[in-house]
């Protein structure tokens, strides 16, 4: 019997709600309904509803795939899970539950204000659980506490057996579990490849007792945010090289797993010139020490060049933070953004020939491209303290975050952003075929942002597969999940595990 109350069709003032939550406007799925599941049976019957009736289904939770794996045309239903958001203690497996339609911003609250507790989540506040937990999870608190992939205990997922039959199933951390690789698979293996999630349980590693309040790590007690800007008319090529330098440098000694300052995150912020911003912003969890932690780092940053015009500091509760970090950043105009991002993992700095690629992309003047962004995160600290085989989270050497993005309005821009971003990406790593290729110097990338550019061989001539730049040597073994798993292949997307 179909569900009719949760079947939302395209005459249904819901319909396009949901279909256009996508944060990514460059894609846009035509499914035939969006059904709202609000509990596992749901989800069960959702399932083998879209089975019955041959309609390809895909699953949503917060929408916020940087690729087309949900807004894709050849998607006939849209299972979204966004309304199953409940977060509660399990007694019994004491641990976190965290339902998978709950955001991350949803996630912060109710542990801050329930067991003052966090998980080193994403720094987005929409994005979904459901997608972004399996995809390893990296964000503010990640030099410190880890992953929050690191800090999954148990996984809930709806699969589908060999004769179309879907039931949930619970697989955990526990090595004697006969499920454990489904849930390994669930540690940074990707969303929307095995089944759908409806639950994650959370716990520390090395947690005790049976007080929640003990289960995570204690949220930060307070943060300090900080901006400093540079006039980029002041900025010319040798200046710019030293910056990089710099804060390459810095990077190197400061993103050890036992770094004292890993509780310091930082981003250099490069806009393309045309658009004049050039800065470091980032958040410091070093309580009374954060002050002199940021100007320390700003210090090596501008060491022998001039020093930022301004900097604001605003010290703040993790709370306030968290659920509006950084409000010019991630600010997208009425209707949204289309947008390209393309990630790379670094375990060593930037040559300075890479140095300079950077500096043409981002000043010349025949691409017109607004929207063009480089973007160079701290990373490592306690993610550097887990084995690279110890969750699907393979790139566990890295010290930098580095992203080349660019957005647009318009459709009649992409073109020439897509030129843009990608010949950039291209000529940063034209050492190594295009693509940051695992090794002594290179990590990766992450499929929490995902770029199916990588499974392009006009884009990556390194010869290196895909799936290799996100889950190396892990790839076997997510194979054969997905070969017990999902038999019939039913989860699928253009970057997905083939068994
Ligand atoms: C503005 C922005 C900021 C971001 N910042 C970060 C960040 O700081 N750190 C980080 O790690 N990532 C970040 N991401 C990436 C984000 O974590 C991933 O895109 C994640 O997959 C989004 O999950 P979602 O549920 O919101 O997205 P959706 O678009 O709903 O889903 C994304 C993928 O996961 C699958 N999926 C969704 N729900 C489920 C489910 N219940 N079960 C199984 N598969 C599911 C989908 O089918 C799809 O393949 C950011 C993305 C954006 C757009």
């Amino acid at each position: 019997m179909l569900n009719e109350s949760t079947r939302i069709g395209p005459d249904d003032p819901r319909y396009l709600a949901a279909v256009d939550k996508q944060f990514n406007k460059r894609y846009r799925g035509i499914p035939d309904y969006v059904r709202l599941v609000c509990s596992v049976d749901d989800v069960v019957s959702a399932v083998e509803d879209a089975l019955k009736e041959g309609r390809r289904f895909v699953v949503t939770s917060g929408g916020h795939c940087l690729e087309g794996f949900v807004s894709d045309p050849d998607a006939q239903v849209i299972i979204d899970v966004s309304l199953m958001k409940r977060i509660f203690y399990d007694a019994e497996r004491r641990a976190v539950a965290v339902e998978a339609g709950a955001t991350v911003g949803e996630t912060f609250r109710s542990l801050l204000e329930t067991w003052g507790s966090v998980i080193p989540l994403g720094e987005y506040p929409q994005i979904g659980m459901g997608g972004h937990v399996a995809g390893e999870a990296f964000g503010f608190l990640c030099r410190q506490h880890g992953l929050a992939a690191d800090y999954l205990h148990a996984v809930e997922v709806v699969t589908v057996d060999e004769s179309g039959r879907a039931s949930p199933v619970v697989a955990t951390r526990e090595t004697s579990d006969p499920n454990h690789d489904l849930w390994w698979a669930h540690t940074g293996g990707g969303g929307g490849n095995y089944g759908i999630v409806t639950r994650y349980w959370f716990r520390s590693r090395d947690a005790s007792g049976s007080d929640p309040a003990r289960m995570l790590p204690r949220a930060p007690e307070s943060i300090t945010t900080f901006k400093a800007e540079w006039n980029w008319g002041d900025v010319d090529r040798p200046s710019f090289l030293r910056r990089l330098q710099n804060h390459g440098i810095w990077c190197e000694r400061n993103s050890g797993a036992d770094s004292p300052n890993a509780s310091l995150w930082a981003l250099f912020e490069i806009h393309r010139k045309q658009f004049g911003k050039f800065l470091i912003r980032g958040v410091s969890t070093a309580g009374a020490g954060a002050g002199r932690q940021i100007e320390d780092h700003l210090a090596a940053v501008g060491e022998g060049v001039r020093g930022p015009n301004d900097r604001e500091l605003t010290r703040m509760s993790w709370l306030e933070f968290a659920l509006n970090p950084f409000p010019d950043l991630f600010a997208v105009p009425p209707g949204g953004v289309s947008s390209k991002v393309k990630d790379a993992l670094l375990r060593k700095r930037f040559i300075d020939r890479q140095i300079g690629v950077a500096y043409h992309y981002l000043t010349r003047t025949d691409h017109d491209v607004m929207g063009g962004l480089f973007g160079l995160a701290t990373y490592g600290g306690r993610v550097n303290a887990v084995a690279s085989d110890a969750t699907a989270a393979a790139q566990r050497g890295s010290i930098l975050d580095i992203a080349c993005t660019t957005g647009w309005v318009d459709p009649r821009d992409e073109a020439k952003n897509l030129a843009w971003v990608r010949s950039f990406y291209r000529d940063l790593f034209a050492e190594t075929g295009g693509v940051p290729v695992p090794g002594d110097v290179y990590d990766g990338a992450f499929i929490n942002h995902p770029d199916t550019d990588l499974a392009d061989p006009a884009w990556n001539t390194s010869g290196v597969p895909w799936h290799t730049l996100y889950y190396q040597e892990g790839y076997r073994r997510l194979q054969r999940v997905k070969a017990r798993w999902d038999p019939r292949n039913l989860f699928r997307h253009a970057l997905s595990i083939r068994s």
